[in-house]
């Protein structure tokens, strides 16, 4: 198996870029709860399991105002009540977030493409047994970075992402064609060898639809990949017991499903695909402590999160369904 990376979450995002992106959500999100902070009904609602459609849960912790409800089916945990469709994207479409967002992102973008991009491109190679060049369809595809990876590595890719300015960059800047607009409502007039979603379904109202389009779009021993918040975690078993407002993982809000091992087996069974891989990428430790240490410090916290990413225990899944 391909080896592990060691991340240091302050060389890909800076504490002072997490704690303004933080605090940006902190004050846009205010407005969607009363003054006593309850939830105002005109921007959530009420709803079942958006993994398995339960509708029996107890809450786990309260973070902002949002209480996240553990499934008594699945284990997952979601806020309850839910946020509507279309008030993230509300809160997205004035352009504010994508400053703070550009700023987040640009201290690690060489780690990000270097290592991340580069590894999730050798680590799903292993598993594609073919001959020819596979086809890959990366929806959520954002600035293009992997796709572009794959694509130099010489895949036939392309992408899928809501915003017009994304599908239109992508093409300039690498020549690579984004479908614009809801996966689940494009048609496409062809299958693919690999379809992937890296912190994708975490973000959409039917995360089900999702998986079942892309299974449908897979060709025979074809693979679907995606990662996405974990509700086993080490963080959220610490929240349980110590409540405090996370600048990542929990995201104000924008994060509003997190993913048990017990759904993703049910969703390979519902599917009838099967989990070919299963680790857990996170950054637990730094994520609570949110503070830099010297070296020799920070080589620690590094490695204990490497033991717990070997424990299953990382904040995030990367799951390889073949189907
Ligand atoms: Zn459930």
């Amino acid at each position: 198996m391909i080896e592990k990376i060691k991340l240091d979450l302050f060389k890909l995002k800076s504490k002072k870029d997490l704690e303004s992106i933080y605090h940006f959500f902190k004050k846009s999100t205010s407005k969607w709860f009363n003054n006593n902070q309850s939830p105002k009904d005109e921007f959530f609602y009420i709803r079942k399991c958006p993994l398995c459609n339960s509708d029996t849960s107890k809450e786990a912790f309260k973070i902002d105002g949002f209480s996240y409800h553990e499934c008594s089916y699945c284990n997952s945990l979601y806020t309850k009540p839910h946020l509507r469709d279309g008030v993230l994207d509300a809160l997205y479409s004035d352009g504010t977030y994508q400053v703070y967002q550009d700023n987040l992102v640009k201290k690690g973008k060489e780690i990000r493409k270097g290592v991340l991009e580069e590894r999730k491109f050798f680590q799903i190679k292993k598993f594609i047994n073919k001959n020819s060049d596979p086809a890959l369809l990366d929806i959520g595809c954002g600035s293009g970075t992997f796709l572009d990876v794959c694509k130099q590595n010489g895949w036939n890719v392309e992408g899928v992402d809501p915003s017009p300015t994304v599908s239109q960059t992508v093409l300039e800047n690498y020549n690579i064609k984004v479908h614009q607009g809801d996966f689940n409502k494009i048609k496409f007039n062809k299958t693919f060898d690999i379809i992937t979603l890296w912190g994708v379904l975490e973000h959409i109202s039917d995360p089900i639809a999702t998986i079942k389009k892309a299974k449908e779009l897979l060709n025979n021993d074809g693979m679907v990949i995606f990662e996405v918040p974990s509700a086993d975690c080490f963080i959220s078993e610490y929240l349980k017991k110590n409540n405090f407002s996370p600048t990542r993982y929990i995201e104000s809000g924008r994060h509003n499903i997190f993913f048990s091992k017990k759904v993703i087996s049910q969703f390979a069974e519902k599917f009838n695909l099967k989990i070919e891989y299963l680790e857990t990428n996170g950054l637990d430790i730094q994520t609570i402590l949110l503070e830099e240490f010297e070296n020799e410090t920070t080589d620690k916290i590094i490695n204990i999160q490497d033991t717990l990413n070997d424990l299953l225990l990382g904040d995030h899944y990367r799951v390889f369904m073949r189907k």
